[in-house]
């Protein structure tokens, strides 16, 4: 096999599957067809070239080459189990963007659903739009469950035994560790969890905190309460002025594109489409108001700012591959700017930041707890399979880490392919201890220091060339714990 005309076709791919995505996740059209543009580059999701690759990687034994030579072996063996299913996900795919429910006597998107429940004030009738999500969800699992089942069988004809082992080996993370790192995280914070959500649903959402279903958890993040201190019309300048203090164009001279128009089949969730790195760069964000849109919008903002700074020259493997949790790590450090109060006061106008502080805060410890159990429960239906147990694992796991009553409905939707959960909690574990060394080495204004643009810019330049342990060792940041991360957290809930 020819390595260069691998690279090659690689680059090619990425671009037509992202652009294949973008018109589908954004609302632009309505079949996808991404299966088509998966067999035009057929030889990249065949077993033969996975095989290859990984022993080469194997054999390898110069260190930029060996490196090279992983990142290639996991994009092929994840883009393998994506081609076994590739005509099932585009029937998803096009049924997720073209499904309606009905919501007031008539049919809505099911994309704009979860819009509506944001912003539905009323319990009985956010009950009501909640249930007829839900259904509609649970129409698809059969599909899904095919698609998760196709998955599996991939992965045991590439020799591996089961889904979990390709996912752990070609990735290099240990999945089992990292669940045994971060389920502390659910215990030890219990408590200021628990009191924190009453007062939340009990002050703004008018549930009594043993009923709460997770439609009030969605209208609790919608935070009505702060829209006059973050409104929608000033998201934009808030998010891109410390970008310009810092030196750096968050326009990155054109290479990023904003597209905000709030179509009825765009996804709720925001996401950077990476059609050239570091040349065309699109951030899809669905505005539907509230400080939500800002976190969105400054995380996709980060994404957008690390792959558009990339460096040019770097080969493929470190622009399009690599530990995704790198990028993660910079978009976080972007909507982690809610977290700080001097930020908040500075660029978003927000005079008395304190309930800003605490909402934020609560939020990403709602996050933290249900990514947690997330880990637990994937590992738990990678390992037992679509059905009854793992129905029931989905909701006694999701609704022991939010506190809420959890629909067992979401279980296979509500799941990343290749174990994405374990991307996150190592991006939150190292923002944290990035974020406490940001503090002292360029004071607590971190993001106002001369020196902060030119510090961020050499560590974007490289891309995803290095793991996130690496780049915390060569920070000095010391062995990944959750400790910084939980104590940040508490400190602002104080
Ligand atoms: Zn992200």
């Amino acid at each position: 096999m020819n390595l260069s005309v691998l690279r090659a076709d690689l680059e090619e791919f990425a671009e037509a599957i992202s652009r294949e995505e973008y018109l589908t996740r954004a609302g632009l059209k309505a079949e996808s067809r991404a299966a088509a543009v998966r067999e035009q580059f057929a030889v990249l999701g065949s077993r033969d070239a996975f095989e290859e690759v990984h022993d080469k990687a194997q054999g390898e034994s110069g260190a930029e080459e060996a490196r090279r030579l992983r990142y290639l072996a996991e994009f092929l063996g994840t883009t393998c189990i994506e081609y076994r299913a590739r005509v099932l996900n585009d029937r998803l795919a096009t049924a997720e963007a073209t499904q309606t429910v009905e919501a007031d006597g008539r049919q809505i998107p099911l994309r704009s659903v979860e819009t509506r429940i944001k912003n539905e004030g009323d319990r009985a009738r956010r009950a009501a739009l909640e249930a007829s999500c839900l259904s509609a969800v649970a129409e698809m699992n059969g599909l899904r469950q095919e698609i998760l089942e196709t998955g599996h069988e991939e992965a045991s004809r590439l020799g591996f035994p089961g889904y979990t082992a390709p996912c752990r080996e070609l990735s290099g993370i240990d999945l089992t560790a990292l669940r045994d790192l971060t389920q502390p995280i659910l215990s030890r914070s219990q408590d200021m969890y628990r009191e924190v959500l009453a007062w939340y649903l009990t002050r703004w959402v008018g549930a009594p905190p043993h009923e709460a279903r997770r439609h009030d958890l969605v209208r609790l993040f919608r935070a009505p309460e702060l829209d006059r201190l973050m409104p929608p019309d000033a998201l934009r300048e808030a998010a891109e002025a410390p970008i310009r203090r810092m030196g750096i164009d968050p326009a990155a001279a054109g290479r990023i594109r904003v597209d905000d128009e709030p179509r009825p089949a765009k996804m709720p969730r925001a996401f950077v489409a990476t059609l050239r790195i570091p040349d065309e760069i699109i951030l899809v964000v669905r505005p539907g108001g509230g400080p939500d849109d800002y976190a969105a919008y400054l995380h996709e903002l980060g994404h957008a700012l690390h792959f558009a700074y990339t460096d040019s020259g770097l080969p493929v493997e470190y622009r399009r591959l690599g530990d995704s949790s790198v990028s993660e790590a910079f978009a976080f450090l972007q909507d982690g700017q809610l977290r700080e109060r001097g930020w908040l006061k500075r660029f978003a106008g927000v005079g008395q930041p304190a309930d800003v502080l605490r909402f934020t805060a609560f939020h990403k410890l709602w996050f933290l707890r249900r990514y947690a159990a997330k880990l637990d429960y994937e590992l738990f239906l990678h390992a037992e399979g679509p059905g009854a147990r793992s129905w029931d694992a989905y909701r006694d796991l999701l609704s022991a880490a939010t506190l809420v009553e959890w629909p067992a409905e979401l279980y296979l939707a509500d799941t990343d392919p290749f174990f994405y959960a374990a991307r996150y909690l190592r991006a939150w574990i190292f923002e944290a201890q990035l974020r406490n060394l940001l503090r002292e080495r360029f004071d607590e204004e971190w993001y106002r220091n001369d020196r902060i643009g030119p510090f961020l810019l050499s560590l974007w330049r490289q891309g995803q060339r290095h793991t996130i342990e690496e780049l915390a060792a060569d920070l000095g940041l010391g062995p990944p714990a959750i400790e910084p991360l939980l104590a940040q957290i508490a400190a602002d809930l104080a």
